[in-house]
Formats: C-alpha cells, sequence, structure tokens
C-alpha cells in the first residue's frame, strides 16, 4: 500500500509550522501500512531491556527515554493481555524512537507519530513530551509484531479502546482530557460528525485531513463499544476485522446500527452534561484547533445527518 503523503496531508490541514500547539491537531496516532522506516540521523543514544528497545535521535532526550522505557515495560504486558489474554514470549523487542520535536527533521516537517513497517514505534515531542501517542501506537505495534494484518479503520478503533483501557487518562489529542463523549456530542450537536461508515469506507482520504472528527468520533465510539459489548465481544472483533461484515458478525449488529445506538447515548450524555455548551467552546479554543478548520459536510466529506442502512461492506455513499 502507498505510503500517505504526510506533508501534502498537513498543508491541507492549513497548519502553522511555528507554533507546537498548532500541530498537535495532528499527533495523528496513525499505522502506516507498507511505510518504511524513514531515514533518521544516527541515533544519540539507545537502551533497551529484553522487551523494548527506546533509542532517540533528539540529543535531549535522554530522560523521557528512561521514562518511554518504563512506561513501555508496563504498558505491552497490558495490550498483550487486553488482546490475546496472555503474555507473549516474543524474542523481538519492541522498538521506540524518539525523534524530538513533531516539526523537525531535515528538511523540516511537521511530523505524525506512526508504527513502520518493520513495527518500529516512531514519537514525537508535543509540548513537554513523546509519550501521549505512546499507548495507542504501542497496541499497533503488538499486532505487527504478532503478525495481524493491518485494518485500518477496524484496527484504529481497537487501538482507540485497547489504549484506553490500559491508559484510561489521555491528555493529548484528540480530546486533550475532555470526555470523549462529549467531544463526541459537540461535533454531532455542530452537524460536523462525520459518519462512521464514511469514515471507513474513505479511510484514506479523511483519516488524516480530517483528523481532530475522525480519531475523536471514532475513538469514542470503540470505547462505548467495549463498555457496551464487553472486552470479549472486543477481543473477538480482533479476529472477524478487516471482513466486510466484522461488526454484524461480532456484535450481531451492522456498523451503522451501532453507530445510531450510540449517537442516541452520545445524544443524551452531551445534553445531561450541565457545562457542554461550555466544553464546547473550550474544546474548539483550544490552541491545538486554532489553525484548524473542521471538516464540513458537503464539501470534505458527505453529509452529516443520519446514515441510511446499507449492509456493512456495500459501496459509499459518498466516494
Ligand atoms: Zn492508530
Amino acid at each position: 500500500m502507498a505510503t500517505p503523503d504526510l506533508p501534502r496531508v498537513l498543508e491541507s490541514m492549513r497548519i502553522r509550522a511555528t507554533s507546537w500547539p498548532g500541530m498537535a491537531l495532528v499527533a495523528g496516532l496513525v499505522a502506516v501500512p507498507g511505510a518504511q522506516a524513514r531515514p533518521t540521523s544516527l541515533p544519540a543514544g539507545t537502551q533497551s531491556t529484553p522487551l523494548v528497545v527506546v533509542d532517540w535521535d533528539a540529543t535531549d532526550a535522554a530522560d523521557e527515554a528512561h521514562a518511554a522505557e518504563k512506561m513501555a515495560e508496563k504498558l505491552v504486558p497490558a495490550i498483550e493481555q487486553e488482546l490475546f489474554q496472555r503474555r507473549i514470549e516474543s524474542p523481538r523487542p519492541i522498538r521506540i524512537t524518539l525523534h524530538g520535536d513533531f516539526y523537525g527533521g531535515n528538511p523540516p516537517q511537521a511530523r505524525v507519530p506512526h508504527v513502520d513497517a518493520a513495527g518500529t514505534v516512531h514519537l514525537y515531542r508535543y509540548g513537554p513530551t513523546h509519550l501521549h501517542a505512546m499507548a495507542h501506537e504501542l497496541v499497533h505495534a503488538v499486532l505487527r509484531r504478532e503478525n495481524v494484518p493491518y485494518g485500518r479503520f477496524d484496527e484504529e478503533g481497537l487501538a482507540a479502546w485497547v489504549s484506553h483501557v490500559v491508559r484510561p487518562s489521555n491528555a493529548g489529542f484528540p480530546t486533550y482530557g475532555q470526555d470523549p463523549a462529549v467531544v463526541s456530542g459537540h461535533w454531532l450537536v455542530s452537524g460536523l460528525a462525520i459518519p462512521m461508515n464514511q469514515i471507513r469506507d474513505d479511510f484514506r482520504g479523511l483519516n488524516l485531513r480530517c483528523s481532530f472528527q475522525t480519531y475523536s468520533l471514532r475513538n469514542a465510539f470503540f470505547i462505548d463499544l467495549g463498555e457496551q459489548q464487553g472486552n470479549d465481544a472486543m477481543r473477538r472483533f480482533l479476529q472477524t476485522m478487516r471482513s466486510p461484515s466484522a461488526f454484524s458478525d461480532t456484535f450481531g449488529s451492522t456498523l451503522i446500527e451501532l453507530e445510531r445506538e450510540w449517537l442516541a447515548r452520545v445524544e443524551r450524555r452531551y445534553e445531561r452534561t450541565p457545562n457542554a455548551a461550555d466544553l464546547r467552546r473550550e474544546y474548539r479554543a483550544l490552541p491545538a484547533l486554532d489553525d484548524v478548520n473542521a471538516c464540513a459536510p458537503g464539501r470534505d466529506f458527505g453529509d452529516a445527518s443520519p446514515t441510511t442502512d446499507r449492509p456493512d461492506g456495500a459501496s459509499p455513499r459518498f466516494p
């Protein structure tokens, strides 16, 4: 699969290259299928345990490398447990590279956390830390290490759920510490909620370009799905994801049916949140969103109205 053209995507998001918060919006939390490890400068340092190897090419990242190693040592077993209900004695440690600031490299460009084809996790510093995206990226890395075929939308959802289970607090992208349901509710009442089937069917076109909406909506949907269906069902989903009928096969309902039920819960939750309007303003005023024009129905995606039923895997309504 072709590597997404990240610089072009970032440019299309109209990000100012000079302010980190403006760029934090694309702490994209992606696994890039087929992407090769990008050339980097020689590591400034490396430290390793049997489970993880952390290296860094940012000269000021030695302390963070230590913290990253400690965190990964806890997260990898927890992720294996959630995904496979057992520890995996792998001869291959997971490699994590800390590259320094989000905007960097040679030539300088905005850079997005990702897992490359070799299974190496690449992290960048947003504000004070490289580690906001680590749990999510480690889910992708464990799946790559176990040779689970890449599952795009479904895998992103699974990564959102597992990373929420093993590390519920997320002070970074895409919710910045706010309740995922309230963030989703705000997209819904703003008429800017991208329907799940469109995010799934046009993954390449929408996932990064509309990353605030795609990641916050999909994350909240899958976190709710896990709460509603239970962890065993989510593990069964791991076996069926990538199939067009994965949702029906696992949960007995189509993606659209599940989405409709979730949206009803989101709407109720949002309406019952006493300061929802304040939270909505607060979220949209975050420095990270300063430079972002949210993707809009009719311009960037089909429409935000409730989707009509169609079989999972049918042609998208909006190409
Ligand atoms: Zn991801």
